[in-house]
Formats: C-alpha cells, sequence, structure tokens
C-alpha cells in the first residue's frame, strides 16, 4: 500500500507584476516551507517574469 504523502502540497504561482495567475506546481512542504519563486515566462506580459507561490 502507498504512504500518504502529506508533505507533497500543490500551489499556484502567479507573476510578481501583473498578478496572473499562471502556473500550478507540487513542492514539499517540509523541504521548501517558504514561498516560492521562479523566474518563468509570462503569457500576460510576453516576457519572463519573476512568479511566487500564492495560495
Ligand atoms: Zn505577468
Amino acid at each position: 500500500m502507498a504512504k500518504s504523502k502529506e508533505n507533497r502540497i500543490v500551489v499556484t504561482l502567479a507573476c510578481t507584476v501583473c498578478k496572473s495567475r499562471n502556473y500550478t506546481t507540487s513542492k514539499n512542504k517540509k523541504n521548501n516551507p517558504e514561498r516560492m519563486e521562479l523566474r518563468k515566462y509570462c503569457n500576460t506580459c510576453r516576457e519572463p517574469a519573476l512568479h511566487r507561490e500564492t495560495k
């Protein structure tokens, strides 16, 4: 039987420039307790922008 992965959660990444929620990803809550920040392409800004974890 598979163990439940309680520490694995889904997070939404929003563009810090236009606030669009462009990406969802999963992270390990135990390994990454801080808010994730990733530089990704934003379709609204039409350029790479910093995306931050939201709830
Ligand atoms: Zn944007």
